[in-house]
């Protein structure tokens, strides 16, 4: 019943969020609109993002240097528009949040921050299947702070027979590492199996043993449910090209936790754009930070490209995230029931498992035990952009502003049409 065009219709027709589909250019394959699940690898362009970067061209082109103060949205404070959007997204105060940079970049500076082991106190917990440049960074990390990483890096695995990472068991680590544990850095969502870590258990439990507690939330934000100041969580990074649709390569954001950020005695790595606003351009010589997130900031704002970051934060904004949020829940919670009902099909017996556990954003991971690339070639071949990972697994991610009860259906359907041998 459920697994019927007209049933996706309907449930298309009462979905309150339905027309912010028609905000973002759906792209194209054969002529059609592809059904585009892959919003946690790039999100759509939002159809204001042209209008708003050719605002800014035009200040630019009009007002030259004066731009920083007489622009419609004046450059040398154009960052600070997005406290707002990001702090509501993110569950955290305005003063904690920034968009700077890029994600790894942050990472960076948020560990030269945060990161500060000393003889006893040096060691890392991190997830098995971090995202690659998460363990770079980490590995570099412990490496510049005089330590090998296979030392100061323990990786939590999935327990055998499993995809996902039980919880107890970083909690255990914590509690085993105790006072030697500086620091625990773990996707807010994984990349690979969208499995959700309950950052405020994690984060509890870091403090109790006196250890910092960061999140990269790539695939978190913008998806799931975030109250990191709530959550007393110490620092976050994230990008915005997934599922904040602010383009490819768009400006970062990070977290700082405002009794860090508002403690002089916190280290960071001092530019001009952290600089005390009231006396930045007496341009001195002493480094006085603004005592919020914002000191981290070091250089002048990428005002092109936060053009972009803007108009798809004012989508974001007008939608509400908790209205997403629980159109994300309904979405994914079709997806798997259309996908239950294929894997019961005496054809597909066997063809795949979802990896996914039940603490998830939106994103389903589908391992296949066979002809993976295969039904990864079929599902494009029949209009569907979807993410390919080596050697078997296919992620989609129904993202809750643009795609459609019915893009699920679809993509359903095509699975259901594959032949498996
Ligand atoms: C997407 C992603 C990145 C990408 O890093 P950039 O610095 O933006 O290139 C890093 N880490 C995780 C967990 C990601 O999902």
């Amino acid at each position: 019943m459920q697994f019927s065009e007209t049933f996706a219709a309907s449930l298309d027709a009462n979905d309150k969020l339905s027309a912010f589909r028609s905000r973002f250019f759906i792209p194209e394959i054969k002529g059609k609109e592809a059904v585009y699940l892959c919003g946690n690898s790039l999100g759509l362009q939002p159809k204001t993002v042209e209008a708003n970067i050719k605002a800014e061209l035009h200040d630019w082109a009009k007002l030259g240097v004066e731009g920083h103060v007489h622009a419609k949205n004046p450059w040398l404070s154009y960052h600070e528009q997005f406290a707002g959007p990001l702090a509501r997204i993110t569950g955290a105060k305005e003063s904690e949040v920034v968009a700077m940079n890029a994600l790894t970049v942050n990472l960076h500076l948020l560990m030269i921050s945060f990161y500060r082991p000393c003889q006893s106190r040096y060691r890392i917990i991190c997830e098995e299947k971090a995202f690659p440049s998460d363990s770079y960074a980490l590995q570099s990390q412990a490496k510049l702070n005089g330590y090998e990483p296979f030392d100061a890096i323990r990786e939590i695995h999935p327990r055998p027979g499993q995809a996902h990472i039980d919880e107890q068991d970083v909690i255990d680590a914590i509690l085993e590492e105790g006072d030697m544990l500086a620091m625990v850095m773990i996707g807010g969502v994984n990349y690979y199996t969208g499995q959700v870590f309950d950052m405020k258990r994690i984060t509890e439990e870091a403090h109790k043993v006196g250890a910092i507690a960061g999140f990269d939330l790539a695939h978190a934000i913008g998806n799931i449910e975030l109250k990191l100041h709530d959550w007393d969580v110490d620092f976050a990074a994230w990008c915005t090209y997934k599922y904040l649709n602010s383009g490819p390569g768009g400006v970062s954001g990070v977290f700082i936790n405002e009794k860090h950020a508002s403690n002089p005695k916190t280290f960071r790595l001092a530019g001009w754009w952290g600089h005390d606003k009231a006396s930045r351009f007496k341009m001195e010589p002493d480094f006085i930070p603004i005592p919020t997130a914002e000191s981290w900031q070091m250089s002048n704002a990428p005002v092109l490209s936060m053009a972009a970051h803007k108009a798809s934060l004012d989508i974001f904004d007008e939608a509400g995230m908790e209205n997403l949020i629980s159109k994300s829940k309904e979405l994914t919670a079709y997806l798997s029931s259309l996908l239950q009902e294929v894997q019961q099909l005496p054809s597909h017996k066997g063809l795949f498992t979802v990896i996914t556990p039940d603490k998830r954003g939106c994103q389903l991971s589908l391992l296949f035990h066979k002809q993976g690339k295969d039904v990864f070639n079929f599902l494009s071949e029949n209009g569907v952009i979807a993410d390919w990972r080596e050697p078997d697994v296919i992620r989609i991610a129904p993202a809750p502003l643009y795609n459609s009860y019915t893009d699920v259906y679809r993509f359903a359907n095509i699975i259901k049409q594959f032949s498996p041998k």
